[in-house]
């Protein structure tokens, strides 16, 4: 795209790299594609390729923060933040306030969680979620358009990292001055494919971004939480005796007539079951398999 503003969200490759997106996605992918060259002399002038493309395309990044990321999250953050400095590609941090204060505060409309719940009746359910639109998306697409119109109104063009075990989260833009591109898809790169990228560029220690109190948190998720950071994974668990009412209203109104959880097996968070199959005495055959492409990230 030429004269482009180009917005890019994950870590972007170098254009002589990229692959055009096949037409009929998902089924005509195998699960994993080997890439067309060995990794090493694939990647080798990768970094200086990143820094003049994104140079000459007017490239800025975009991070959406809600304010309740975990401490790693943000020191990863901070050095994504200076590698980009150093490049010259400007980042913005955008938010739309505190997520975890907004829920607890009766006085602020809040955007629901996705709380499982169980309702009056005993049925499981789980809360509508809205937090991703407007912690997330809403206040990118804000920048986005403010980049858009100080630039003059040129194109955009937003590169969002979902990897090829993700095809099916692709999306076309629902506006026509932007325009997704999904690099990593377009590489053909597993999130093992992706692992591997950061490994031998020295990003090996990668944290998963969401909120500290996620409720779309798994078992792993909470378990490392518990023994890796047990301040924020204790702040999870005050968070989860707070909500069990639900959210409340600005006009005092509880809108739940039932409990709500973290944890999907509604119970409280300290008192969830987070044990692993080997803890249980079950023998694990998949979780061990690297090639698996769902570890590391
Ligand atoms: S990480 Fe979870 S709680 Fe945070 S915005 Fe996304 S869905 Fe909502």
């Amino acid at each position: 795209m030429q004269n482009a503003e180009t917005i890019w969200l994950t870590l972007p490759l170098p254009r002589h790299h990229r692959q055009p997106i096949p037409p009929n996605p998902p089924e005509a992918f195998p699960v994993r594609a080997k890439p067309e060259r060995p990794w090493r002399q694939r990647c080798r002038c990768d970094l200086e390729f990143r820094v003049r493309s994104l140079q000459k395309a007017r490239t800025r990044g975009r991070l959406a923060d809600t304010g309740w990321e975990p401490a790693a999250v943000y020191a990863h953050l901070a050095r994504l933040e200076d590698t980009a400095a150093m490049a010259g590609v400007p980042v913005h941090r955008v938010s739309a306030g505190n997520l975890r204060a907004d829920a607890l505060d009766p006085a602020h409309r809040f955007a629901s969680m996705p709380l499982h719940v169980r309702n009056s009746s005993g049925a499981k359910g789980m809360i509508r979620r809205q937090c991703t639109r407007e912690y997330k998306l809403d206040p990118i697409r804000r920048k986005v358009r403010e980049v858009y119109e100080a630039a003059g109104r040129r194109p955009v063009e937003q590169w969002l990292g979902i990897s090829l075990d993700e095809i099916g989260r692709m999306r076309t833009s629902d506006v026509r001055y932007i325009t997704h591109r999904y690099p990593l898809v377009e590489q053909r790169m597993t999130r093992w494919d992706c692992q591997r990228w950061l490994d031998t560029h020295g990003w090996n220690s990668v944290p998963k971004s969401s909120c500290i109190g996620c409720p779309f948190h798994s078992d792993r998720q909470w378990r490392e939480l518990r023994d890796n950071a047990p301040q924020e994974f204790a702040d999870a668990v005050e968070f989860d005796r707070a909500i069990r009412s639900g959210h409340v209203q600005p006009d005092g109104k509880v809108q739940l007539l039932g409990e709500a959880y973290l944890h999907h097996t509604l119970v409280p968070l300290d008192e969830a079951d987070l044990s692993t199959p080997e803890d249980r005495g079950q023998l694990n055959l998949f979780e061990n398999d690297c090639q698996s492409g769902v570890c590391g990230l």
